[in-house]
């Protein structure tokens, strides 16, 4: 057999916000098309024009940059199959379909909208509240399988507005194998007859996605389970239209379900329980809704990564931290998982607690400048990158550096006096006024300079270290947290720490 270069692809709908699913997707065509050095393509599947939300495809592409997980080829970049937007391929799919009808894989149907509704209601039951039109309804519709053929021709003649719809065989058996699923069965019987070109000319998905996949040479389609019935369609679009040894190895990938429950995650569900579902904010330009996405609820891109890879798929060992080159070698189709995996935002934040401690201080800085500005703090990149090396160890998230550390950008205004007041006294006070002094000539403020003055002056007032230890953290952060408290005051500089002191006292003495 031929060896065929792999070519994959992502062909999202450009409808809204990137769900951590459809990112997942993203990230296993990545990781087997870098394994296969094979070619990465993404297509824009904008057939629906109805459903078609403005701003949608540059939030993919950013998405997908932002995790590092970019196409070779796509809509922003151009390539050998372009256009890789299927709104200007448009002209490309009628061929297709008119074939199809020729062959008698499809006819033409007149039905208006009105008699479509008329179909419904009148069909309609309690065990099949939605009738669809499949091999038996037809027979009783307006098209090229029940009108004569004059009439037909009548029709198509004068203009008559009409769709093609796939003609499904009353009852056969569609199978394909499945890379994660195995053999997969359907019959045909309870498929309906799906348009394949609207009436404005415009293919539906089920037709753009097999010509595309045909004409793009795409040797391996991923996509989520909720297409899965979709498949027996699209197995005999390939075959009705001539192309089936060309058929890409198919796999649907298993669902990513809410923690609490079996159903899909879904946006609500994060809304719901306080977590992000889309890879970033997202603002929706028909309803003004705004959802955080975890980009800028502080996720680091890796961490996000690697927490995705495991959501339906590991190596079989324990192993749980894989950078993106480990994924590629290790990933395979075959051991995701058939049942939905359940997102889990605790391990989310485990997997960020991990690439956080991992991260250049720097690079923390840079990503925590955005928050600080939206609190109107002003601060050097230097001296945050600073404070993100001595709260790292506690945050989940990049945001939380102003949660662990937010007292390095304000004095307090309170402090906690109860932790101090049972063992404060004239003596401690004095000492806090002398080390003041004292510290004021240091040349060097270094830690280990601030400290070491600290136990000089204590040892020679015969106080106990210990005990003066916990009234100096509170005077600089106002309470009874933060890091070692010599990094705070070297962190601070001279000026600051002294101020602090200073500032405090009175509300010690009160
Ligand atoms: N356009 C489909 C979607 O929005 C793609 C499904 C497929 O990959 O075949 O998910």
């Amino acid at each position: 057999m031929e060896h065929k270069k792999v070519r994959v692809r992502f062909a999202p709908s450009p409808t809204g916000g990137l769900h951590l699913g459809g990112v997942r997707t993203v990230l296993f065509n990545y990781l087997f098309a870098r394994q296969h050095k094979g070619d990465f393509v993404l297509r824009i599947e904008d057939t629906d024009q109805t459903r078609y939300v403005a701003g949608a495809e540059e939030y993919i592409i950013e998405c997908l940059r932002w995790c590092g997980l970019e196409a070779d080829e796509g809509p922003h970049k151009g390539g050998p199959y372009a256009p890789y937007r299927q709104s200007e391929r448009k002209e490309m799919y009628r061929q297709y379909a008119e074939q199809l009808v020729k062959n008698g894989y499809a006819y033409y149907a007149f039905d208006t909208p009105e008699e479509l509704e008329e179909m419904r209601s009148r069909l309609k039951t309690e065990e099949h509240p939605s009738p669809q039109y499949n091999h038996i309804v037809r027979q009783q519709m307006r098209n090229s399988l029940s009108l004569p053929a004059e009439e037909t021709e009548k029709l198509l003649a004068a203009g008559t507005p009409h769709v093609i719809r796939i003609k499904m065989p009353a009852s056969e058996e569609v199978s394909f194998t499945d890379m994660i699923r195995g053999e997969v069965q359907f019959n045909t019987g309870t498929v309906d007859d799906k348009v394949l070109l609207k009436a404005d000319g415009m293919p539906t998905y089920h037709l753009a996605v097999v010509v595309d996949d045909y004409l793009m040479k795409i040797t391996h389609a991923f996509r989520g389970e909720e297409w899965l019935p979709s498949a027996p369609v699209h197995i005999l679009l390939w075959r009705y239209l001539g192309w089936e040894a060309d058929m890409p190895q198919w796999a649907h990938l298993p669902l990513i379900l809410r923690p609490d429950g079996n159903g899909k995650l879904s946006k609500r569900d994060g809304d719901r329980l306080g977590f992000p579902v889309y890879a970033m904010n997202w603002l929706d330009p028909r309803s003004n809704e705004f959802t955080r996405g975890f980009r800028e609820m502080g996720y680091l891109p890796e961490a996000f990564v690697n927490m995705l890879a495991m959501l339906g798929w590991n190596d079989g060992t324990e192993q749980e931290l894989f950078t993106l080159d480990e994924l590629v070698e290790k990933f395979s189709m075959e051991r995701v998982h058939h049942a939905g995996a359940k997102f889990n935002i605790e391990k989310a934040n485990w997997f960020n607690h991990q690439y956080i401690l991992k991260a250049d201080n720097q690079r923390l800085a840079a990503l925590f400048m955005p928050v600080l500005k939206e609190k109107g703090v002003q601060a050097s990149e230097e001296y945050v990158a600073t404070i993100a090396g001595l709260v790292k160890e506690r945050c989940n998230l990049v945001n939380e550096i102003w949660d662990h550390g937010f007292f390095f950008f304000r004095q307090p205004e309170t402090y906690d006096t109860a932790a101090v007041k049972p063992k404060w006294s004239e003596v401690k006070r004095q000492f806090f006024l002398d080390w003041a002094s004292v510290l004021e000539t240091l040349s060097d403020f270094s830690l280990s300079a601030v400290e070491e003055s600290f136990k000089q002056l204590a040892t020679s007032m015969n106080i106990k270290v210990g005990e003066l230890q916990l009234p100096f953290r509170i005077m600089l952060c106002g309470g009874k947290f933060g890091p070692p408290v010599f990094n705070i005051a070297e962190t601070l500089g001279k000026h600051e720490t002294i101020a602090r002191i200073m500032k405090a006292l009175p509300a010690f003495d009160a």
